[in-house]
């Protein structure tokens, strides 16, 4: 009892002194994940699957980018947390989210879709031309005939189509859409903190985000990387050549890994000493 005493007393000391030890924080805007609560008083942020199932309450990246909901709340408490930290210039960064990704196939992401359609194509005629659309009577009459590609307009699954012109469209919608979630948070912050550094952290070769695109959007890039036990170096290698590519050869920032194990991984090796430090590239 007396340790655990001790322990608990030097873990409070160091938490209530990260400023004054001169430690560097970079600030994480805490909306990666929605509450219980908003999820119960506004099912509009929660997201529908590919099968179309709209998901109940639990997990993290669960959010849906077209939710009015998240789309009010998640800037406001950006704005919030930076009007609470703004004086803090210990604060070298700030963090959007974590991990952005995944898709929704919700009502209100059909809608955004359609949008997004109109302002890419302008009208029916070159949208049905883009998507070779008389290709099994796909040809589209009016806007509100378009329907997200999901398995209930009889798509093969996520990763294959039997519709091209609108699946890809539609993954560069929602990559879009999710952008659309960072820029709201970022400029609240920077409506606050003008000279904030923001960023989120990437994945690599994440497939469903454009990279290079969001990589304009951000002062810095920064990714996760999480070798598996036995990846090839090269396999490592290579996504950072990447994320400095994303950042149009500018630095970048290694925004996690961890020294050991993770918890989602069969198993794991430890890292020799001082490879931790050979990874931080900034
Ligand atoms: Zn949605």
């Amino acid at each position: 009892m007396k340790s655990w005493n001790k322990s608990r007393t030097a873990a409070i000391t160091t938490r209530s002194s990260v400023r004054e030890n001169g430690l560097k924080v970079c600030m994480a805007a805490s909306t990666g994940a929605h509450p219980a609560w908003m999820a119960k008083k506004y099912p509009d942020i929660l997201r529908v699957d590919y099968e179309g199932r709209k998901h109940k309450f639990g997990g993290r990246h669960n959010s849906c980018p077209n939710s009015p909901t998240y789309r009010k709340y998640a800037p406001l408490l950006a704005k919030k947390l930076a009007e609470r930290y703004k004086g803090y210039d210990n604060i070298v960064a700030w963090h959007i989210s974590n991990e952005f990704g995944g898709e929704c196939y919700c009502e209100n992401c059909e809608k955004a879709f359609r949008t997004w359609l109109r302002e890419k194509y302008h009208n029916l005629d070159a949208l049905n031309t883009a998507w070779n659309t008389t290709f099994w009577g796909h040809t589209f009459y009016e806007w509100d005939e378009i329907v997200l590609p999901d398995l209930r307009s009889e798509h093969f699954d996520g990763e294959r189509t039997m519709f091209q012109g609108i699946s890809i469209d539609y993954r560069r919608f929602m990559s879009d859409a999710i952008l659309s979630c960072y820029v709201l948070e970022r400029d609240a912050i920077k409506a606050v903190i003008p000279n904030a550094a923001v960023t989120t952290n990437l994945m690599g070769f994440y497939k469903p985000l454009d990279y290079f695109k969001w990589a304009k959007e951000m002062d810095f890039v920064s990714w996760d990387n999480y070798p598996a036990n036995g990846d090839n170096y090269t396999k490592i290698a290579m996504p950072h050549d990447l994320m400095r590519g994303t950042g149009a050869q500018e630095p970048f920032a290694l925004m996690e890994q961890t020294p050991s194990c993770q918890n989602w991984q069969p198993y794991n090796a430890l890292k020799r000493p001082n490879v931790m430090r050979l990874c931080f590239i900034w």
